[in-house]
């Protein structure tokens, strides 16, 4: 007779503060987790935790629409996130953990000679970086995804740009898998843990104050994502972010048809199938600045306004899920990975609503900042002078489009 699964361990611990840490990690979301993992694994530290103010999974981590991809342009981007897609690829080995990594390619669809020469410099830059970069002309998508709008739109699609190396990889699996990987390195993963201030004496910072009691630290790195300027405010930062929601929605499952992820380029909206059936998809931000985890109903209309635009098959489908998540808006779209004016204070925010697929580049470059105190050779120009020095790596909507 079936008795159930009995015997199962917890995938980590329920770990309770200790007195202090070498380092401590704000935020238990992916980066924060990958942070740790790597900083464990990689770079020897010791003494690690992650204190999470709600639990692991509970944050954009598990509120993405799941896309991963290297299609950047610039040179301060590109190699980041294609050092970022090779560690997906062999990340399941490396946590001994099954994230259902995907990769059935990313296509940013055009509809206009000027939309088709940006994707055809873009391709370019990214074979450049070595990075796989194809364009396909209107037929090869029509042989794709016979059903888009292709001819009696006002935007017809006249070709895409694909990176058959991106895809999806599921999301709560990334926080489980590098939750328990860290786990058993040693670190502690601390749930329902909200620092609530950061103590700083004679301008180094020696730990954080929690719901649970003050925790000392050598190093304190904040990845806090949606919450990053509140939580650096508690030291006295002024970021250059600002916290909008992004929504995303699940359909009722359906036969398999899009076997990969499509992007409007008239529009915000971009569609992939889960491996259960449901089209998860998702267009733009809310427009105006929240720290609230759910959306509003101008943007839903917007959304649904796209997908019928591209694809007006989707008008008959039944929406079952949609929510929202904090997203931490930099002025130019790029991250910021980096030391702060505190001593012993460092910075991992400003992902807007594409920092999922950052997930493993930016734990493992925030890992290598916290144990050496220089920048990764891949994020050199993440730092946060950039806006001083008029250096920022400003995608214009290409790359740090919401996916
Ligand atoms: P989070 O999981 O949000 O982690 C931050 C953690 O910090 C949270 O768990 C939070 O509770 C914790 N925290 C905050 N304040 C405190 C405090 N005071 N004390 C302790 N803990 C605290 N990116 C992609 O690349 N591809 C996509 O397809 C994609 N789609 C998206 C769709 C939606 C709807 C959303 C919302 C985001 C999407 N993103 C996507 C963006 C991506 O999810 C985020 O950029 C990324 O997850 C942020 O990093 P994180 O995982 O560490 O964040």
């Amino acid at each position: 007779a079936c008795r159930g699964n009995t015997g199962w361990k917890p995938a980590w611990r329920k770990a309770s503060p200790a007195a202090s840490y070498d380092f401590v990690i704000v935020g238990g979301g992916g980066h924060g987790l990958a942070t740790a993992y790597y900083l464990a694994r990689r770079y020897g530290g010791k003494r690690i935790a992650v204190v999470e103010k709600g639990w692991i999974g509970g944050g954009n981590v598990g509120r993405n629409t799941t896309i991963v991809r290297s299609n950047y342009l610039l040179h301060g981007n590109v190699p980041f996130y294609e050092t970022g897609m090779k560690l997906w690829e062999g990340l399941e080995q490396d946590i001994n953990y099954n994230a259902m990594v995907s990769q059935r390619g990313v296509l940013n669809l055009f509809h206009n000679d000027a939309q088709k020469a940006a994707y055809i410099r873009r391709g370019n830059s990214m074979r450049l970086h070595g990075v796989d970069a194809d364009l396909l002309d209107a037929d090869a998508v029509r042989a794709k995804l016979p059903f888009l709008n292709f001819d009696d739109a006002r935007f017809p699609i006249r070709g895409g740009l694909l990176q058959a190396r991106g895809g999806t990889v599921r999301h709560d699996a990334v926080a489980w898998g590098y939750a328990r990987a860290a786990d058993r390195l040693g670190v502690d993963i601390i749930e329902n843990c909200e620092v609530t201030g950061i103590r700083i004496e004679q301008g180094r910072a020696t730990g954080v104050e929690t719901s649970r009691g003050f925790i000392g630290a050598g190093k304190v790195g904040l990845a806090c994502a949606g919450n990053s300027s509140r939580v650096a405010s508690m030291a006295g930062l002024r970021l250059p972010i600002e916290s909008h929601v992004l929504q995303a929605f699940v359909t009722e499952g359906l036969k398999p048809f899009i076997d990969c992820v499509v992007t409007f380029g008239a529009g915000h909206f971009y569609i992939s199938q889960s491996d259960k059936g449901g089209l998860v998809f998702g267009g733009d931000i809310d427009g105006y600045n929240s720290y609230a985890q759910r959306g509003n109903l101008p943007v839903v209309e917007d959304v649904c306004e796209g997908g019928m635009a591209l694809m007006p098959r989707i008008g008959r489908v039944r929406l079952l899920r949609h929510w929202g998540g904090l997203m931490d808006m930099s002025m130019d779209g790029s991250p910021i990975i980096d030391r702060t004016p505190v001593d012993g204070l460092y910075l991992n925010a400003g992902w807007c609503y594409g920092g999922f697929k950052a997930t493993p580049a930016s734990g493992l470059c925030f890992a290598h900042l916290l144990a050496r105190d220089e920048p990764h050779p891949d994020a050199v120009a993440y730092r946060m002078d950039r806006f001083a020095r008029g250096a920022v790596i400003d995608e214009k909507g290409m790359g740090a489009q919401p996916n």
